[in-house]
This record gives structure tokens, sequence and C-alpha cells, in this order.
């Protein structure tokens, strides 16, 4: 027996690097605030900021991450995506140099009401038909009035929406949308955005002066229908463990909690060592594809909190020690979230503290 870790996530930074590169090449015209949200997509909040050297910016969901990307030493701007979400973080996204987004009407009096010692960079969301975040169309202007009012406010103001349904190329919502922000922007000064992965990568109109990738610049597809390596973009996690055990099992046996899967042959069976303690979905199914030297082999009964079990076949030369990988660059994550019925952002943001980030650069 090696020296073995179990559940690791290497996460390729040259990959990363690679992604952001495209991203340019694909908005040549636009600037990139890169989403590093829930702890980067699971990718290492600081880790993926410090090696996205090409991102002018950087978009995140909570002010206590972007604290942390500041105390990491990061210093380019820093958008708080859905806003402050109390009167007593405006002091701090003022000291922290931190861009908030507006999108209601309680942001929009804590501003005005606030005493701060400079003004705070805002982008004024706008629901263009997603009806989640955002101020109506018809309400725009008055709370551009508003900012434009307020001292605790810097200028020119922002203009940022969000797309609903931009998975969906053929979705006619889009295009509504596209057309209502530029109407509704058109003789605003500022700088605009509306597109996330999605938007980038089907809609070149909805680009502006800023895009917003998240989830493609980590090298995992938008869409559901295809593979992020397909658009030549590389995958930037690839979650592994090994083999802890390989066990002969007869026909007619079966494998794992509730006997939920019974094998129709005499086959080996490999257990590796990662589980829905590492963040690995239990609801993965029967069949789901794990990467074990050089091929794919199909999930055999329920996955368990620290195990899960694989059909390796009857000629099986497998060893206790070899590498399996649950998802990255041999087995899409795209292909396992197809399996377990969900989209990959939620497995790769999934992944728990006890899976060990490894960082790595290609090798040369
Ligand atoms: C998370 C998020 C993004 C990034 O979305 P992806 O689909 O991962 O590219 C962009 N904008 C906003 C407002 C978000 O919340």
């Amino acid at each position: 027996m090696g020296k073995l870790k179990a559940a690791v996530a290497s996460i390729n930074t040259d990959a990363l690097r690679h992604n952001i590169q495209k991203l340019h090449e694909q908005a040549p015209n636009s600037r990139l605030l890169a989403v590093v949200k829930a702890n980067g997509y699971g990718h290492g909040l600081l880790e993926v900021a410090k090696n996205a050297e090409g991102a002018d910016a950087f978009g995140v969901a909570r002010i206590e991450e972007a604290l942390q990307l500041r105390s990491g030493g990061i210093v380019k701007p820093v958008l708080l995506l859905e806003g402050f979400y109390s009167d007593s973080d405006l002091p701090i996204l003022v000291t922290n140099n931190i861009q908030t987004v507006v999108h209601c009407e309680e942001q929009l009096i804590a501003l005005e009401q606030a005493e701060l010692e400079n003004p705070v960079v805002v982008w004024l969301k706008m629901d263009t038909g997603m009806h989640r975040l955002g101020v109506r169309p018809e309400q725009y202007d008055e709370y551009i009035q508003r900012l434009h009012n307020c001292k605790n406010v810097a200028h020119p103001l922002r203009y940022i929406s969000h797309f609903g349904c931009a998975d969906e190329p053929d979705n006619p919502i889009t295009s509504q949308q596209i057309e209502l922000f530029q109407a509704t922007t058109s003789k605003c000064e500022g700088e605009r955005s509306i597109a996330a992965s999605a938007g980038i990568l089907s809609r070149s109109d909805s680009h502006f002066e800023w895009v917003r990738p998240g989830i493609i610049m980590y090298g995992v597809s938008p869409f559901d229908d295809n593979d992020a390596q397909q658009m030549g973009y590389r995958p930037v996690m690839t979650l592994s463990s090994h083999l802890i055990a390989v066990n002969d099992l007869k026909a007619g046996e079966s494998v794992g909690y509730g006997a939920n899967w019974v094998s129709e042959r005499d086959t080996k069976i490999g257990v590796i060592a990662v589980g829905y303690g590492d963040g690995y979905p239990r609801t993965a199914p029967n069949g789901t594809p794990v990467w074990i030297n050089g091929r794919k082999v199909p999930i055999a009964g329920r996955v368990s909190m620290d195990m899960l079990t694989v059909d390796l076949g009857p000629d099986a030369s497998d060893e206790v020690g070899d590498l399996a990988v649950l998802w990255g660059e041999s087995l899409p994550v795209e292909e396992v979230a197809r399996y377990v019925g969900t989209i990959s952002y939620e497995l790769v943001t999934k992944l728990t503290s006890r899976v060990i980030p490894v960082y790595i650069k290609d090798a040369i």
C-alpha cells in the first residue's frame, strides 16, 4: 500500500487562465467581472482570485466573501451582486472599497440616510423579466434620480440586470430582456452588464461594457446539453479519490445500503473513498459513471457517507490504490450532473471541507 489521500479536488490554475483568456476573446469589447461567490464555485475563493490575473473585477454574493478577498490582498474592484443586507454594512463597503448592487427601495433609503466618509459605487439593478431581484423598468428613472441626488453614491451610476432563461438559446424571453435593458438604459451614461455565462456564450448582443462569467470560467457549461470542453474551455476542477477495496461479487448478490443493486453476473466491485460526506451526491443513481484506469465504470449500489461502489466488471485488473476520477478532465462534471438530475453548479459548489484542495499547473 502506498501513501494515499482520499477525496482531492485538483484545481488547475493554467486551465483557469486559459478560460479567462478565452472569455476575453469571446467578449472582446467587454470587461470581465469574474464571479467567485460560494468559495469560487467550490474552487477556493482566494486562490481563484489570485490566479485570475485576466479578470478586471470580482463578483461575490456576501459581504464576508468580499472581505476575505480584501484581507487576502485582492485590490481589484469587488461587487456585491445582491447588494448589502443591512445599514451597518455601508461603512464597511466604504472602508474596503466594495461596490454594491441596489435592487430595492430599502437599500436606496439606507444609502440616502447614511453618513459615509466616501461615496459608494452603485450598480442599479433592473428587473428585465426574471422577476427575482431588481427595480421594475417603469420605476427605473425615479431610482436613477434619487441615486443622482444622493451624496453617498458615486457617479456615474452603473446598470445591471440578469437573464432568467439564457441557458435555453431559443427562449424568446432573453431577447425581450436585452431589448428592455437596452431601451431603458439608452440615455444613461454609465456602464452596463447583463450577461452571465450563458449569455456570454450564446448572445454577443448581450455583452455591453461588462460580462459576468461564473461557471464557464471554471470550464463548466451553463447549458444542460453540452460540455464546456466542446466550446474550447477547460475544466478547472478534477475531483478524485482511490480504490480502497476490490471485492468479488457473485451473480444474484447485492451491494450496499438498501441492497438496491443486484449483480446479474459474477463481477468485481470497487470501493472508492468518496461519498456524500465529501459532497459527492447521494442521489447519484446506479449507472452514474466514474473514471478508472482509462474507462468509465458504473456506480453500483447507494452512495454512502465515506464510500461509493462501482461495478468494475468480471475481467477487471484494477487494484487497491488506483486512481478514481469522479469528475474533471476525463469525465465532464456536466455528464455526472445529467445522471444525478441536477446542474453542474450544484455539484462543484457542494464539496465539503473534508475534500483536500490541491492547486496544480499543466505538466510541462
Ligand atoms: C452567480 C451570478 C453570475 C454568474 O453566473 P454563471 O451562470 O455562473 O455565469 C452572474 N451574475 C449574477 C448576478 C450572479 O448572481
